[in-house]
């Protein structure tokens, strides 16, 4: 199925559900290391920052970006520079406020 029609599906159910959805900018996503910005080209299904040498799936570095891009996301992998305060900061923000 073409990404303009799984795009166009999503955002008439999300609309249908009450939910006011947004188109992200997806250039690069996969290649842009979520921990310091730089670009590496990713090998396969695995990316690996070639500047700080994070590495992780592509498709995972790929959502992580896409996420950091909405406003209502940003909290979250600013403070992720390992999973434990990962999961803190997750556990801060939705748990407790
Ligand atoms: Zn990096």
């Amino acid at each position: 199925m073409p990404f303009r029609r799984i795009q166009l599906y999503i955002s008439y159910k999300s609309m249908e559900l009450g939910f006011n959805p947004e188109i992200v900018d997806a250039k690069n996503t996969s290649r842009t290391c979520p921990m310091c910005g730089e670009i590496s080209k990713p090998n396969g299904h695995v990316f690996k920052c070639k500047w700080c040498g994070f590495q992780a799936d592509r498709h995972f570095v790929a959502a992580w970006n896409i996420a950091m891009r909405l406003l209502m996301c940003r909290p979250l992998p600013l403070a992720a520079k390992a999973t434990h305060e990962a999961l803190a900061e997750v556990e801060r923000i939705v748990i407790k406020s």
